[in-house]
């Protein structure tokens, strides 16, 4: 289990349990197998709902305290991802933990929030801005493999489609000789490979229809999702699949570990959001590279390893 010793994983993510909901066994995987993984979060979630009675009224519109207790669920899922007997993975916040501020849905007034995370820039390299932040922990973990959301940000989500923006953004100036010098960041790093946290048509049709079987025994109040809502690219788009069935135990107990945001079935194999459809637990997750060069691929053309082809 060595082969990952020394090897370097960034993940960006927007709000806690995003980490866990879309990557949390690739998290879970690559530090089992010795990885060093990072995994950054750009807001504290302040605009979630709470789906639980206890901290209801932590909520922005009521004591507004409900970013602080999301770092508790993130720090409790870490932990659960992390292997067992060994360190434990800690939060790291881009800008440091309430720098920017969960933007809410699209159209929602939390996006007029002075820090809210969609309104600044994503793209721009001014000091103190997020591409400057995020540039400025590229140089200091100089990671292998750089994980974002694609160009919609997975489901439209204004703070997803930030972060990967600035992702983007900050992978480049990162590698950018001027910038690194103007910006001080010591020497320049090319980050060798970028992926695109996706779900794939194939797989997410496979589950919906497997929900969907008038047999299949969801909790009470949940229903399964409609064909074709849960968002998806096309088999042919996805160039990554990483197995995480050795994993399930770890990423059932990080999805639970937010329980203000998610439920998870009693048998582990769905959870719900407050919307209560069902959505399955995945022991594939898929990527699609879009910066680097793929290594060696399956009889299915997959890689099956983000390291794969780096020396
Ligand atoms: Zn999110």
């Amino acid at each position: 289990m060595s082969g990952s010793r020394g090897r370097r994983l960034l993940l960006v993510h927007a709000h806690p349990d995003d980490e866990t909901i879309t990557t949390g066994g690739t998290i879970a995987r690559y530090l089992a197998e010795g990885a060093e993984v990072t995994v950054l979060t750009c807001t504290l979630g302040e605009a979630g709902e709470v789906m639980i009675p206890a901290p209801r009224l932590l909520v922005a519109d009521e004591a507004d305290q409900l970013g602080g207790y999301r770092y508790g669920e993130l720090r409790g899922a870490l932990a659960a991802l992390s292997p067992a007997g060994g360190a434990e993975l800690r939060p790291r916040f881009l800008g440091g933990m309430g720098r920017w501020r969960d933007s809410g849905m699209a159209g929602t007034p939390a996006a007029h929030h002075p820090r809210a995370f969609a309104s600044q820039d994503h793209r721009g390299r001014e000091p103190g801005g997020p591409v400057a932040a995020l540039a400025g922990v590229i140089a200091e973990v100089r990671p292998h493999v750089v994980i974002t959301y694609d160009t919609v940000g997975g489901y439209g989500h204004p703070d997803h489609i930030a972060a990967h923006q600035v992702t983007m953004a900050a992978v480049a100036a990162a590698a950018d000789p001027g910038y690194a010098v103007a910006a001080d960041l010591g020497e320049v790093w090319h980050v060798p490979k970028v992926y695109w946290t996706v779900s794939g048509e194939g797989q997410i049709t496979d589950a919906v229809l497997r929900l969907r079987d008038d047999e299949y025994e969801l909790p009470p109040g949940w229903r399964a999702p409609e064909l074709g809502v849960l968002p998806v690219h096309s088999d042919d788009e996805v160039t990554t699949l990483i197995d995480v069935s050795g994993v399930s135990a770890e990423k059932i107990a990080a999805l639970r570990a937010h329980e203000t945001q998610l439920q998870v079935a009693p048998s582990g194999t769905e959870f719900a959001l407050t919307n209560g459809i069902a959505q399955p637990i995945l022991t594939e997750e898929a990527y699609i590279l879009v910066a680097g060069e793929p290594g060696e691929l399956d009889d299915r053309g997959l890689e099956r390893d983000l390291f794969a082809g780096l020396q």
